[in-house]
């Protein structure tokens, strides 16, 4: 039986566009396709603004209910056919390569894809490849937790293991602190996305260097790096993300090392086509994982690194993901040479009533945006994790001594009160 087909161009179909998975409907239009978008579309998962234009077709169901998501996305790949299905977030990685493999589409491998959501799980592959990582011990409860670090040792980092955006991620250094963080880990009420933590962490050796993060996709078994991210984190003992810079300023033996790290590590993950960001430290100057995500970096990140290449990541990840391949992409000259994001917060206020400086940093040749996430009189969250950030400023540098200037001059020019 055949089942009917209306003729048009190929249609791309994303589960959850949030953060960078929003530039994928863009460029899939780009890329000559129709785009059709799965959303919950309410609560924290209400479709950002602006997306809505770069959609053509909006199916509205709870995208954590996999029987109902498979149901819809099956009928509607019957109804005609998709060439392409790609998570518009990291959570949906696992059930897109469910889906991509039920309708034999291009896409992760299902063991692969658990593998790059599960932080126990990618620790043990890439062990197992023989690549080093930090050490590493797994709890479930309260009771697990002295045997862990007594595997690990302090100062070690708590986190959950498939959690994101360093939410209660945190550095412990000792017995108290690792049961006070851990309480406040299973007590947060708060959801992501519709998801809870469940009470499964991680405890690892604490990497004490430099954090990077490797841009790149697969495309026809090729792991390509497209760009090296350095990132720039708030006081211990969080792991806010405070800004990035594209590129990291290494020296060539240092990005050899990385290179064929971060290329070895995706190959040990079987993540055999898509965007990979692969975030790592350099303690002593050598490579070590944090993790590997199967999608596009966060926080603007293609967006930096397509102002300082040239190249369109999300480009590359629709045409990587619906068989076009990188050459239907085209690769334009970098508008400058190096781009950064610098996010504003306010340590210390709960809310704030008046900004001062944006202005004067938007005029600014260098700074290409300045935008507020929180309006006069919103609560801040706690500085523990992304949310409690205010907003940020994009910006160009003629050099990685540049960015870190015009960093410096974000970071005295402007203030909350
Ligand atoms: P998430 O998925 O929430 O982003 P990560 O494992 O990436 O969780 O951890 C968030 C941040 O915490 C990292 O970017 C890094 O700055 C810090 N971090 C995580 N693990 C370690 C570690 N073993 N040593 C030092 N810092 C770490
Ligand atoms: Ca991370
Ligand atoms: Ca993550």
């Amino acid at each position: 039986m055949t089942s009917p087909r209306t003729p048009g161009p190929g249609r791309v179909l994303v589960v959850e566009p949030m953060s960078s998975g929003v530039a994928l409907l863009r460029a899939a239009h780009d890329l000559g396709l129709e785009t059709v978008v799965v959303s919950h579309d309410r609560d924290d998962r209400r479709l950002p603004d602006g997306v809505r234009r770069d959609i053509d077709t909006l199916l509205t169901l709870d995208t954590n209910d996999e029987p109902a998501l498979t149901a819809a996305v099956t009928a509607l790949h019957a109804e005609r056919q998709l060439v392409g299905i790609l998570p518009g977030f990291e959570f949906y990685v696992p059930v897109v390569a469910r889906l991509a493999a039920r309708l034999g589409l291009p896409g992760l491998p299902a063991p692969q894809a658990a593998a790059v959501r599960d932080k126990a799980l990618m620790r043990r592959r890439v062990e197992a490849a023989g690549l080093r990582v930090p050490r590493y011990a797994p709890a479930c409860s309260a009771a697990e937790l002295d045997a862990a670090a007594e595997a690990v040792g302090f100062p070690c980092v708590l986190k959950p293991t498939d959690s994101a955006g360093s939410i209660h991620v945190v550095r412990v250094d000792d017995r108290a602190e690792l049961h006070s963080a851990y309480r406040n880990l299973v007590g947060d009420p708060r959801s992501d996305l519709g998801r809870r933590l469940d009470g499964k962490i991680l405890l690892e050796e604490y990497l004490d260097g430099p954090e990077l993060s490797v841009e790149g996709y697969v495309t026809d078994g090729q792991v390509r790096i497209v760009a090296v991210t350095r990132k720039f984190l708030g006081p211990e003992p969080h792991f806010v993300e405070l800004g990035h810079v594209v590129h990291a300023d290494l020296t060539p033996s240092v990005r050899r090392a990385v290179d064929a790290y971060v290329t070895a590590v995706v190959a040990a993950l079987g993540v055999t086509v898509g965007p990979f960001h692969c975030e790592l430290r350099l303690p002593g100057g050598a490579p070590v994982l944090i993790e590997l995500a199967a999608r596009m970096g966060g926080d603007r990140i293609p967006q930096l690194v397509e102002i300082a290449s040239g190249v369109p990541l999300a480009h590359l990840a629709v045409a990587a993901h619906t068989g076009l391949g990188p050459d239907a992409v085209p690769v334009r000259s970098p508008r400058a040479k190096f781009a950064g994001i610098h996010f504003l917060t306010a340590p210390g206020l709960d809310r704030y009533r008046a900004v001062h400086g944006l202005d004067t940093l938007r005029g600014r040749p260098d700074v290409l945006a300045a935008e507020l996430y929180l309006r006069p009189g919103e609560t801040i969250p706690p500085a523990t994790d992304f949310r409690c950030r205010l907003g940020h400023v994009l910006f160009t540098a003629d050099s990685y001594a540049d960015a870190l200037e015009v960093r410096r001059l974000i970071d005295l020019g402007v203030s909350f009160e």
